[in-house]
């Protein structure tokens, strides 16, 4: 049976740590290969999907401030970073014959094509994986916000958050055994309590154009393609009433 999805286009942000795996470091391509596979999943299901890839994995920019170097210098670090992890994500959806595209904020036409709206939501239009790369192409800004602004800018109907664990916590559940996990939330309680799901810049403009955030474990394979569905465990950033947390 045929199962209609919940969401017709969505953006699906993971950070660059994602890509990783065990290494530590860069990227393993067995982790790539798999994300894919879940958003080739969400494609059968009918949902345009755009992406947006972190650098966590690779460079950040405040690697270099921190050691008085110039913030501006490794910002731009840090949004080729997602280039790289963007380009990765191409050839491991090309792969299963998803058809994907690479669109940077920054202008790097041997490599990639440039971002603009209107380009992305024609292949978006015509079925591509749009994967939006180079952040917002601005230093001081991270591809959480990157992820924000493009899902505003194409008209998403959700903004998925792919994280280490699955959902919004009280606490860190890795760290606190009482943590338990909030089933609903608004995107004014993620800010009033710092919930550190996104940075504020992110929730700020998710809450301001009305676009749900769902965060979920981009560990679990096939999580991604459970929650379309309209299963699968997540919190439910939006703005409506909060809840109680669920049991975990
Ligand atoms: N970055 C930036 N502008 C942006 C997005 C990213 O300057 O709009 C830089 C910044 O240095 C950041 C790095 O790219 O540290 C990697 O992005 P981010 O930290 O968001 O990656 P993630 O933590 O999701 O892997």
């Amino acid at each position: 049976m045929r199962v209609t999805p919940r969401y017709r286009r969505v953006v699906l942000k993971a950070s660059g740590e994602a890509l990783m795996g065990d290494q530590g470091f860069g990227i393993d391509v067995s982790v790539v290969d798999r994300i894919a596979a879940d958003i080739a999943e969400a494609r059968a299901l009918g949902v345009e999907v755009g992406v947006v890839i972190g650098g966590g994995n690779i460079f950040r920019g405040v690697a270099v401030a921190s050691k008085g170097g110039d913030r501006v210098t490794g910002d731009h670090m840090g949004m080729l970073a997602t280039v790289i992890n963007s380009l990765a994500l191409r050839t491991s959806l090309v792969k299963i014959g998803v058809d994907a595209v690479v669109l940077s904020a920054v202008a790097m036409p041997e490599l990639c094509e440039s971002f603009s709206q209107r380009q992305a939501m024609s292949y978006m239009n015509q079925g591509k994986v749009v994967l939006f790369a180079g952040g917002t192409g601005n230093p001081f800004f991270t591809t959480d916000s990157a992820a924000a602004l493009r899902a505003a800018e194409i008209g998403a109907d959700g903004l998925f958050k792919g994280t280490q664990v699955d959902g919004v916590y009280s606490a860190d559940p890795r760290k606190d055994s009482n943590a338990v996990r909030y089933e609903h939330i608004t995107h004014d309680q993620v800010m009033r309590e710092g919930l550190g799901i996104m940075d504020t810049a992110a929730i700020a403009l998710a809450r301001e154009n009305h676009i749900p955030i769902i965060v979920f474990s981009i560990h679990e394979e096939g999580g991604f393609g459970a929650i379309l569905k309209g299963s699968g465990r997540c919190t439910m950033v939006d703005d409506g009433a909060a809840t109680e947390p669920a049991k975990p």
